[in-house]
C-alpha cells in the first residue's frame, strides 16, 4: 500500500493509486466526485522534495520524482528507468525534453504596468509542445508505465484528448513517446497548423461541429463518448476524467515554490488564467501542499481571471459568496437569477462585478478569515454537494476571445480551485477583450518571451485587478506565460501524410 491514495469529496471511500482508476467509479451520480490524490505530507515527503530538488541540472520529472504516484509505485529505480526511457524517445521525436522552466523578474514589464512591486513571469513557453500542457499529461504517462510495470494494465491502450490546440499538441508528443495511438477531438475550425503538427505526431484528429451552447463543449461529449469503448483512457488535461494530470500540473506550481525559495523571494499575489481551471487548481495545489509541508511561511491571494466571453467560473465564484452572504444573514447584492434568460443573466452579473467589485472585498476577506468556520464550511459543503448550481456549462452567446484557449464550457476542475481561491482571499475576475489584447501586446513588447494571448491572460487579470483597484501596485505579484504564440510559424506545407 502506497501512502498516496485518491480521496472523493462525495463517497466516504479511499481508492488506490495503485488500482489505476482515473475517476470515481460513482461520477454522474449526485455531488461532487472529482477525486483528489492525497498523502504528500509529513517530514519524510518534505525532505524527498528538498533533496531531489538539490539536483540541479536533471529534467523537472526528475527532481521533482516525490510528487509523482507513478514513483510511489514503482519506486526510485523502477521509477527512474521508466522516466530515463521516455525521456530518451521524447527527446529524440520532439527534440525537447522537461526542464525546469524559467521564473524571473521582470522590471521591464513591471515598469510599462506603472508597478512598483517585483512582477514575476513563470516562462512555459519553451516547454514541450510549446506550452505547459505536456507537463499534465506526462505525469499521466508515467502513471501508465509505471501500472504497466506492474503487470496491472491490459497492453497500450488508446489514448483520448479534447482540446482546440495546444493540450493536444502536447498530448500527442507525450503519447508518441510513450508508443500510444492519441485520437484528438478538436473544434471544427481548429487552426491548420495545430492540425497539421498532431497527424505528423500520428494522432487521428476528429473535428466536431459545435451547434449551440448550454450543452457543453461538443469536442467534450465526443470524448467522453470514446471512453465508452472499451481500452479508450482518458488522457485529458482536466481532474474530472483523469486526476493524475493534476500531479503534472502541480509540478509546475513547486518548481515556482521552490525557485523562489531559493531567490529568497516571497509573491503576495498569485494571477493565473482560467479554462477548464486544471492549470490553475494544479498550481494552487502546489501551494497548498508546500505551505502545509513548511515550504512557505504563508499563502499568496490565488486569483483566477476568464475572458468576457466565457466565465463559468467566475460565476461559481460569485455564487460561492452569495451563498456565504446569505448565511451570514447579509447581502452581497451579487445578481444571480436562474431563471432569467442565461445571456441577460450573464450580463448583469458582468456589469455588477465591474461596478461593484470593491464593495466586495469585506465579504470576501471575512470569508478567508472565516475559512475554518462554520458559515463557510457550509458554503463548502453545499458546493460539494450540489456542484451543478455553482457550476454548468456555458448558456451565453457562442464563447468568444483572443485567449481562445480558456474558453471552456465547463471549469472542471472549478471545485477543486474554488476553495483556494476563497480561502486565499482571491478574487476570479471577467477580463474585457481589450485587456487581453493590452496585456498581450505588453508582455511581449517588454519580455521578448513569445506569449500567445491565452498564455498572457494571467497578466490581464493581473491589469485587471489593478485597474479595479483590488491589488496594490507595491506588493509582488506571479503570472505564468502558459503557451507560445503559433501565429508567427510557418504555415504547414501541404496535406498532412498519416
Ligand atoms: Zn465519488
Amino acid at each position: 500500500m502506497t501512502a498516496f491514495r485518491l480521496t472523493c469529496p462525495t463517497c466516504p471511500e479511499t481508492y488506490r493509486i495503485e488500482d489505476g482508476r482515473f475517476s470515481c467509479p460513482r461520477r454522474g451520480e449526485a455531488g461532487d466526485h472529482l477525486l483528489r490524490r492525497v498523502g504528500l505530507e509529513g517530514n519524510a515527503a518534505a525532505r524527498a522534495i528538498a533533496r531531489g530538488w538539490e539536483r540541479a541540472g536533471a529534467g523537472s520529472f526528475l527532481r521533482l520524482q516525490a510528487l509523482f504516484s507513478a514513483r510511489e509505485l514503482a519506486g526510485e529505480d523502477g521509477y527512474r528507468r521508466i522516466h530515463d526511457r521516455l525521456e530518451e524517445a521524447l527527446a529524440a521525436r520532439e527534440g525537447t525534453v522537461f526542464r525546469v522552466t524559467p521564473l524571473l523578474p521582470q522590471p521591464a514589464l513591471a515598469a510599462a504596468l506603472g508597478r512598483s512591486g517585483p512582477l514575476w513571469v513563470k516562462d512555459e513557453t519553451g516547454n514541450v509542445g510549446g506550452s505547459h500542457k505536456g507537463r499534465h499529461l506526462f505525469a499521466t504517462l508515467l502513471y501508465l508505465e509505471a501500472l504497466a510495470a506492474r503487470g496491472d494494465a491490459p497492453g497500450k491502450p488508446e489514448l483520448a484528448i479534447y482540446s482546440c490546440g495546444n493540450a493536444a499538441l502536447a498530448a500527442a508528443a507525450v503519447a508518441r513517446a510513450g508508443g500510444y495511438r492519441l485520437r484528438a477531438f478538436v473544434p471544427a475550425d481548429v487552426d491548420p497548423r495545430i492540425a497539421s503538427l498532431l497527424e505528423e505526431r500520428g494522432a487521428l484528429v476528429e473535428r466536431i461541429a459545435r451547434a449551440q451552447t448550454g450543452e457543453g463543449d461538443p469536442c467534450y461529449l465526443a470524448f467522453r463518448e470514446a471512453l465508452r469503448r472499451p481500452g479508450v483512457l482518458p488522457f485529458a488535461c482536466a481532474g474530472n476524467d483523469n486526476w493524475s494530470n493534476i500531479e503534472g500540473g502541480s509540478a509546475l506550481g513547486w518548481e515556482i515554490v521552490l525557485a523562489l525559495r531559493g531567490h529568497a523571494a516571497a509573491v503576495d499575489h498569485v494571477v493565473l488564467q482560467v479554462g477548464g481551471a486544471a492549470f490553475a487548481r494544479a498550481v494552487a495545489q502546489a501551494f497548498e501542499e508546500a505551505f502545509s509541508l513548511g515550504f512557505l511561511p504563508r499563502l499568496p491571494k490565488i486569483h483566477a481571471c476568464q475572458p468576457e466571453g466565457g466565465f463559468p467560473f467566475v460565476r461559481g465564484w460569485a455564487l460561492a459568496l452569495a451563498a456565504y452572504a446569505a448565511r451570514g444573514g447579509g447581502s452581497a447584492g451579487i445578481p444571480c437569477d436562474r431563471l432569467a434568460p442565461p445571456a441577460e443573466a450573464l450580463g448583469r452579473l458582468a456589469a455588477f462585478l465591474r461596478a461593484e467589485g470593491p464593495s466586495l472585498s469585506p465579504l470576501v476577506d471575512r470569508f478567508a478569515a472565516d475559512f475554518a468556520g462554520p458559515a463557510a464550511r457550509a458554503v463548502l459543503a453545499e458546493i460539494a454537494r450540489r456542484p451543478g448550481a455553482f457550476f454548468w456549462p456555458w448558456d451565453g452567446a457562442a464563447p468568444q476571445s483572443l485567449a481562445h484557449g480558456i474558453l471552456d464550457d465547463l471549469p472542471y476542475d472549478g471545485t477543486g480551485l474554488l476553495p483556494a481561491v476563497l480561502r486565499t482571499g482571491g478574487r476570479a475576475v471577467i477580463l474585457p477583450e481589450a485587456r487581453i489584447r493590452s496585456a498581450w501586446e505588453t508582455a511581449r513588447a517588454a519580455t521578448g518571451i513569445p506569449v500567445c494571448p491565452t498564455g498572457a491572460a494571467g497578466l490581464a487579470g493581473l491589469m485587471e485587478l489593478e485597474a479595479q483597484g483590488l491589488l496594490n501596485p507595491a506588493e509582488s505579484v506571479l503570472v505564468v506565460f502558459t503557451g507560445r504564440d503559433r501565429s508567427a510559424d510557418p504555415p504547414p506545407k501541404g496535406p498532412a501524410t498519416p
